[in-house]
């Protein structure tokens, strides 16, 4: 299905729509005001842009760099290509470990690599531990947002179905006991698991260690009581020094909910006495992304999740609209890549009014990016309906007398068939919009009456 199909959907529940809206408008305007209280924000974001636009130049020797520190730091540091690579390197540490429980922390690579299914299909209990991820898992849903998976349900959905799975009283909706719900049950599956997972945020070449951010110390819980840390990364988050970490903590946070920083910052050097670090260094399609300018910059994407926040067609289709692990703005760049055709809508799900690329901490040129795939698209003949109409826009346009009949019969229904138009032929477009009064007369009329003559 399409985007505006799946995008029906979520429209037709108008509550949700608007709330969703809103909230995500507020997590805007929180990014805004923490942006206003750092003097230099502009050369932050030039600066974090700069150092991931060198990194990038420079991208296979940093990651050789990183990879002979972290070695040398103690952390094992395994390659894959692609996703079914890195399912099947995680699912070989947990089997040579005899591990049957793995607790999770937020990792987008993992959604992107589908590795829960995977474990899941393979006999590993798969507990996913960052609130949002574990509400949606209940739910047997895929996040809807990269930072606030459960943004689209309501706190009285998450009460009936903590009722249902953990069994919470029963039109309990208040979020505090539903968070003490899930941190009591989440704490037995961190005390039995045998191995745990997180993403990177950041890996420093010259350290060879990395950052992983969390809000609610679920990362650290599962690494600290585990013995086994898996940690997936894509190749793309590398970067130079220790001090860039500065540039870019500053940014994230900020950007991503208005805070000033994560509440967890937590950075892995190497294996603490009688446990072990995994890192899965991942591909899966960023070498190619690397090869073509255009779409190269899209690498530089820390997943702040902004672009979503601002983006107005984000904000009241829902991201479970994009059908993709990361929807917005960044996902209507990056699907496309995985498979053209498929995602063909995404690139079309946008105003392009620029508000993306405006909030992006990093200067990612995403409505640049979005325009680009569209070109793309319409020239492969994939966007096939919008090729039609803009060819028939064309044959219209190049026959005046058409061109006059066909504004003359605008005006006519406007005017007098407005029932027809708004509920019969653009039902869909015309169900929450006026069609405008139908002017007087056309600008050719009244030009051929008050100028011709002067
Ligand atoms: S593209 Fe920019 S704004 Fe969007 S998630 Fe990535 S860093 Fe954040």
């Amino acid at each position: 299905m399409s985007h505006p199909q799946k995008a029906s959907d979520f429209i037709a529940d108008h509550e949700r729509t608007e709330w969703h809206d809103e909230t995500l408008w507020l997590v805007r305007q929180k990014r805004d005001k923490a942006a206003h209280s750092v003097p230099d924000w502009e050369l932050l974001r030039e600066q974090a842009s700069q150092i991931k636009g060198h990194t990038l130049s420079r991208l296979d020797d940093y990651l050789k760099e990183f990879e002979q520190n972290a070695v040398s730091n103690g952390i094992h540091v395994h390659w894959a290509a692609d996703a079914d690579e890195h399912n099947r390197i995680v699912l070989q540490i947990l089997r040579d470990r005899g591990v049957r429980q793995l607790v999770k922390s937020k990792s987008m690579l993992t959604e992107e690599c589908h590795l829960n299914p995977f474990l899941i299909s393979e006999g590993i209990e798969v507990i996913d531990t960052d609130l949002g991820e574990r509400i949606v898992q209940l739910a047997d849903e895929a996040p809807s947002h990269i930072v606030m998976p459960a943004i689209h349900m309501r706190k009285e959905e998450v009460g009936d179905l903590f009722h249902n799975h953990l069994g919470s009283e029963a039109g309990a909706s208040d979020p505090a006991y539903l968070t003490n719900v899930a941190r009591q049950h989440l704490r037995k599956s961190f005390l039995t698991a045998d191995a745990a997972l997180t993403g990177v945020n950041f890996a420093v070449a010259e350290t060879g260690g990395f950052v992983v951010c969390t809000n609610e110390g679920n990362a650290d819980l599962g690494v600290h009581l585990a013995p086994t840390h898996i940690a997936s990364m894509g190749i793309e988050k590398i970067i130079p020094r220790a001090e860039d970490l500065g540039v870019f903590l500053r940014l994230l946070a900020r950007s991503a909910t208005g805070q000033d920083l994560t509440v967890y910052t937590s950075h892995f050097h190497g294996p603490r006495e009688g446990a072990e670090i995994h890192l899965v260094l991942v591909d899966n399609g960023r070498s190619d992304r690397l090869g073509q300018d255009e779409f190269r910059d899209s690498l530089k994407c820390i997943r702040c999740g902004a672009c979503m926040n601002t983006c107005p067609v984000y904000r009241r289709s829902g991201g479970h609209s994009y059908g993709w692990t990361v929807p917005g703005p960044l996902g209507s760049v990056l699907a496309p890549h995985v498979d053209m055709e498929s995602f063909s809508s995404l690139p079309f799900a946008s105003t392009l009014c620029g508000s993306c690329t405006d909030v992006c901490p990093v200067k990612i040129d995403l409505h640049g990016q979005l325009y680009a795939w569209r070109q793309k698209i319409i020239a492969k003949h994939v966007a096939s309906d919008h090729l039609l109409a803009m060819r028939f826009l064309g044959f219209v346009l190049a026959r005046p007398l058409m061109y006059r009949v066909a504004g003359w019969i605008g005006r006519w229904m406007i005017r007098y068939g407005r029932p027809v138009v708004q509920r019969g032929l653009l039902k869909s477009w015309g169900a929450s919009r006026d069609l405008p009064d139908a002017p007087a007369q056309s600008f050719r009329s009244w030009y051929l009456k008050n100028r011709k003559t002067s």
